[in-house]
């Protein structure tokens, strides 16, 4: 996934850029609310002419990747409570294009963002959270917010990778037609307690704990 930084000026009309110094301590997630801007087109909207509201956020995200608008160590305006604009890094969720592909980039870039400080997705809000306003609003299914709950899941998930599933297969082990032990498969390789194949077939056996070595003798 890219990851642009493309800062907008000091000089961005409205103090879009407050240039406030903040030690963040969450991530606000947002939707755009616009099915047809991309992030390019997000990063572009906030130095446009014609834009006349003061709002802003930090980080674009789309399918194609991330656009870094404002340095996550300055304030931006997109929580709608002075709170949230002072402590949270806003992330606009695009909704153009394939919003599965941007969804997937969101999860992994807002991982990425946990991960390198140290947080969990208890550090995640919704704008709704500040606010109260309907956003993220593509996660808010009338009021049930399974989508938000679904994305903090995906989060989560993806900053901790499951160990690998290790199947135990059982297996019977059957010397000269008695079944003497069971064993299981671990990864392809079958493991066998040896000393009950080692009685099975009239051997000794001994264990060394020192030098960890077991002897089987047939004579
Ligand atoms: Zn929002």
């Amino acid at each position: 996934m890219d990851y642009v930084l493309n800062h907008i000026p000091l000089s961005t009309p409205r103090t879009r850029r407050p240039a406030t110094l903040i030690e963040p301590s969450t991530i606000t997630i947002h939707n755009t609310g616009n099915p047809t801007s991309t992030a390019a087109n997000e990063r572009g909207w906030l130095t446009n002419p014609s834009n006349t509201r003061r709002a802003s956020f930090h980080i674009a995200v789309d399918e194609r990747g991330a656009v870094e608008c404002i340095p996550l160590n300055e304030a931006a305006l997109h929580a709608g409570s002075a709170e949230g604009n002072r402590t949270s890094i806003g992330v606009e969720i695009c909704e153009s294009g394939n919003y599965a592909k941007t969804l997937e980039n969101a999860v992994e870039l807002v991982a990425a963002m946990l991960t390198e400080r140290g947080w969990g997705v208890d550090r995640l809000r919704r704008h709704y959270d500040w606010s109260g306003k309907i956003c993220p609003r593509l996660m808010y299914d009338d009021g049930k917010w399974t989508g938000w709950e679904a994305f903090k899941k995906a989060v989560e998930a993806k900053m901790n990778p499951e160990v690998p599933n290790v199947k135990l297969a059982p297996v019977s082990v059957v010397v000269n037609g008695n079944e003497i032990a069971d064993g299981h498969i671990v990864d392809g390789v079958t493991y066998v307690p040896v000393r009950s194949i080692a009685e099975a077939l009239g051997a000794s056996i001994t264990w060394d704990q020192k030098t960890r070595t077991v002897t089987l003798n047939t004579k």
